[in-house]
């Protein structure tokens, strides 16, 4: 079965020596490696500095405090998404208020957030569904306009790129997931992207118990709520080999899905994304929206591909849902959506059959 899905990892006679080395250092807690890491993340965003965190989900929960969130507020989200999107949003004890996707690219609608905005709006999270960029230009207009910031949820979309810059310098706070299956992974792990020095400072505080490292541990004192949210050496040297392959591993999602773009255009029953204007996805899944998606599911399987809708929407999750909305763009899309492999694992080959087997009907 050509899986959705699936975890890449360097060359063990590259990844192993060093991995080693590092293991039997007698230093594998967050120190010199993950300080590389870091440095080595931010040369590859070009823009901001970067938070290593153990996971995307830390990532988001530190980027909701710096945006202020605090409880009873209100953030503005997308219900498609997977679930940590909106389960960092209760992390604050905010809650969830959703916009509705522009039913064209699947993203969350400009038009829809600007609806939602009230006066307990502390914070707008938008999220590269599938790898492909939001409307930056349009979202950025509202944060402006509204004096809301925008945390850029890019757990899918690593190395996208909209109008020439990568994402990662759009919004104050990008979130980045390094868990098993994104595009690079280092076991587990997040990268929160800060523009603002001051906040970078604030965040590290955040991410170790409120302690400041730079302090010996006698001099430090707490003054707000902090967490065990770091990564350790061991992660971080995965990751700065991992940044090592991590252009061509990009590559090969969206040379897959450049391909799709161009060969499943008119086929009956199924259409394809659209993209704004200015964005280069990075086509961490590739999504298309079919007529009669269980056959279409089981036509694949039979031919060993596998194809799903993947993630449930957010509020369909009792817990998730604070305002029960009428998300109408939402219900057309989630009805006829389904993801193909697309991923560094699909060969050239398995792109042609899958696009035969798609084109043949089902
Ligand atoms: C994977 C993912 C996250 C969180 O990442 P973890 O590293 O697993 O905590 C956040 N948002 C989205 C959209 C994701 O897919």
């Amino acid at each position: 079965m050509i899986p959705l899905v699936k975890t890449y990892l360097p060359p063990s006679d590259v990844l192993m020596p060093l991995l080693q080395d590092v293991l039997y250092s007698g230093y594998i807690a967050q120190g010199e490696q993950v300080e590389q890491f870091e440095r080595s993340f931010e040369n590859f965003i070009d823009s901001g500095y970067s938070l290593s965190l153990n996971s995307g989900t830390a990532a988001l929960h530190i980027a909701l405090i710096l945006a202020g969130v605090k409880a009873g507020k209100e953030v503005i989200s997308t219900a498609l998404t997977a679930e940590p999107t909106n389960v960092a949003i209760k992390m604050v004890g905010a809650k969830i208020r959703y916009a509705d996707i522009d039913i064209e690219t699947g993203s969350i609608s400009p038009e829809s957030i600007m609806n939602k905005i009230n006066s307990n709006t502390a914070a707008i999270i938008v999220v590269d569904y599938a790898g492909i960029p939001v409307d930056v230009p349009r979202i950025k207009e509202i944060s402006e306009k509204y004096s809301i910031p925008v945390i850029h949820d890019a757990a899918h979309s690593i190395g996208s790129k909209f109008n020439g810059k990568k994402v990662g310098s759009f919004f104050p706070y990008t979130v980045f997931s390094l868990q098993a299956i994104k595009h690079i992974t280092t076991v587990d792990g997040g990268v929160l992207q800060i523009q603002d020095h001051e906040e970078y400072e604030r965040a590290k505080l955040i991410r170790w118990f409120g302690l400041d490292k730079k302090l010996d541990r006698l001099s430090n004192n707490i003054t707000s709520q902090g967490f065990k949210y770091h990564m350790n050496n061991i992660n971080a040297t995965i990751g700065q080999i991992q940044l090592n392959y991590i252009d061509d591993v990009i590559e090969k999602f969206v040379s897959n899905g450049k391909y799709y773009d161009q060969n499943l255009i008119n086929i009956p029953g199924l259409k394809v994304l659209n993209y704004y204007k200015g964005s280069e996805p990075s086509y961490w899944l590739y999504t298309i929206k079919v007529e009669r998606r269980d056959d279409f599911i089981r036509k694949l399987k039979e031919e060993g591909i596998a194809a799903s809708e993947l993630h449930k929407r957010s509020d369909w999750h009792s817990f998730l849902n604070d305002f029960n909305e009428e998300l109408p763009n939402l219900d057309v899309f989630y009805k006829e959506m389904v993801h193909i492999p697309c991923g560094w694992w699909v060969t050239q080959e398995n792109r042609e059959v899958i696009s035969n087997v798609i084109k043949s009907g089902w």
